[in-house]
């Protein structure tokens, strides 16, 4: 398969097994509804229940999945930086594979590219335990006001972009939480646009308060200091006789 896919969407695991086969089917649907070549490439970060047996079996039978298997975890970053770097598609689609998004959103995001570059869903209503809400809120709230970056939920999973932005814009560890700041740092145009969200009925959530406030604080700053020193030109003539 090394033909140009239309559709690419990239799903980053961590023992989601129970997830998969439905999360799968109903991105099909979608897909299959969309028209046009598709891929969808599930990034197993290094899962230790059933997920990747499962993966193989889905594998086996559907010619446009693609599965990447990393030796050892790497975290949400890393999956996602290595599924945009195997996508071959003209638009690259994420979500999490733990079906808290719907796959039914994608075709309105996807709309938007024809006056975006980058269409972000935002989780309008939540369905998270209150406390991680608030946090949520908190660390969107530092963002904005830190950064003055307009995102609301910069951290929502469901993304559609142009090729050109995952091949563009670098991933650090960490930094798939800031991807829109990081998309209008390299001067993409964003657009966020309300989304659906559902409690995770399968699987845990990997994150919890203790173990993302202090990097999250940490990555905060880095991702002040790279906006603080981007390198921004406009170049307004350029003589060069050996061009011509
Ligand atoms: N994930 C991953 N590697 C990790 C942690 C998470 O690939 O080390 C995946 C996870 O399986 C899910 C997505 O990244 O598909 C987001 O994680 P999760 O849903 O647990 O985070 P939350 O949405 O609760 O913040
Ligand atoms: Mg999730």
């Amino acid at each position: 398969m090394d033909s140009v896919q239309k559709f690419s969407v990239v799903l980053p695991l961590h023992n989601e097994e129970e997830n998969l086969k439905e999360l799968h089917s109903r991105l099909k649907a979608v897909l299959e509804g969309l028209g046009g070549p598709y891929e969808i490439i599930f990034v197993d970060d290094a899962s230790t229940d059933r997920g990747f047996e499962t993966l193989r079996d889905i594998n086996a039978n559907n010619p446009f999945v693609r599965v990447i298997r990393f030796k050892k975890n790497c975290g949400e970053s890393a999956a996602l930086a290595a599924g945009f770097n195997a996508a071959r598609g003209e638009i690259i689609i994420t979500m999490d594979a733990d079906l808290q998004s719907e796959p039914r959103d994608i075709p309105k995001l996807i709309e938007k590219l024809n006056d975006y570059d980058v269409a972000w869903g935002r989780r309008v209503k939540r369905q998270d335990d209150p406390i991680r809400n608030m946090f949520s809120w908190g660390g969107n709230l530092a963002r904005r006001l830190l950064i003055g970056d307009a995102a609301m939920d910069a951290g929502s999973p469901l993304r559609v972009m142009k090729r050109a932005v995952v091949k563009k814009v670098n991933l650090f560890k960490g930094l798939h939480r800031f991807y829109p700041t990081l998309c209008r740092m390299e001067g993409f145009r964003v657009i966020e646009i309300p989304i659906a969200h559902y409690p995770r009925t399968h699987g845990q959530s990997k994150y919890n308060i203790r173990n993302r406030l202090f990097k999250y604080a940490v990555d905060l700053l880095a991702v002040k200091w790279m906006h603080s020193r981007h390198i921004d030109y406009e170049i307004i003539e350029e003589l060069d006789e050996r061009a011509s």
